[in-house]
């Protein structure tokens, strides 16, 4: 049990749910994406949603409270059995030492931590120019990873929309948070022997290749 409990770490626009997509459908894990989770509470404006949002309309974190809960609450789903992969958590070390201590109780303990690592100009163009799919939320960009018809979603052939906070001026406080709260898990995960270093601004097929490397076959 637990054999593939994986964490995409990286800055936004690395390519973090590009390449969730794919080790989702090869390992047969749930894709966790706090994220996702966040903005489907906002567009059902419930409680959770109504607070989340003004922080990350700015481009700020979400309390560690709000998102730690969420996470705990999804690792009692049976689906995260023989593993989990996480998408955009943690994100601070309160959240890191949340997540081992939640990962003990159950007997469980991180496998692999996918470091996705890119230039920060590469990241504004990437973030920029992204559109996600509404229904299944695949990201797609508007000049690297075009979608077959403009607008309209590859995988489900849901509608695409540009994301509030990828404007320039949100992308550039995002990037500013990520360096302060979130960069510092590199060593935090690296001293646990977890770590592994991924290029991200090699082509998705040849990322992948290199995350599959490193977790060992499914
Ligand atoms: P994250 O989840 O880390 O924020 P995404 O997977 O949403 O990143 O990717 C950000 C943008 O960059 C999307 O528009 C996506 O299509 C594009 N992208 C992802 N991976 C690559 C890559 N290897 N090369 C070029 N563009 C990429
Ligand atoms: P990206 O694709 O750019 O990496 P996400 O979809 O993961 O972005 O996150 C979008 C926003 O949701 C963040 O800017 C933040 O406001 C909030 N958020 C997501 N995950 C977390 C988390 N683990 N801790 C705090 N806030 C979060
Ligand atoms: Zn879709």
């Amino acid at each position: 049990m637990g054999q593939f409990d994986l964490i995409l770490l990286g800055p936004p626009g690395a390519g973090k749910g590009t390449q969730a997509g794919r080790i989702v459908a090869d390992y047969g894990i749930p894709h966790i994406s706090t994220g996702d989770i966040l903005r489907a509470a906002v567009k059902n404006q419930t409680p959770m949603g109504l607070e989340a949002r003004r922080f990350m309309d700015a481009g700020e974190l979400v309390p560690d409270s709000v998102v730690i809960g969420i996470v705990k609450d999804r690792l009692q789903e049976a689906d995260t059995d023989r593993g989990f992969l996480m998408d955009g958590f943690p994100r601070t070390i309160p959240q890191a030492e949340a997540l081992d201590a939640t990962l003990d109780s159950i007997d469980r303990n991180i496998s692999r931590v996918l470091a996705i690592l890119v230039d920060e100009q590469e990241l504004i163009r990437r973030l920029t120019g992204r559109r996600i799919c509404r229904d299944c939320q695949t990201p797609f960009h508007v000049a690297f990873n075009p979608p077959a018809r403009e607008g309209v979603c590859d995988v489900c052939g849901g509608e695409l929309y540009q994301r509030d906070d990828d404007s320039e001026a949100t992308v550039r406080n995002r990037l500013l948070v990520y360096n302060q709260q979130t960069e510092p898990l590199i060593d935090y995960y690296d001293r646990q022997g977890v770590l592994v270093r991924v290029d991200g601004e090699k082509e998705p097929d040849a990322v992948y290749e290199d995350i599959r490397e490193a977790v060992g076959r499914p």
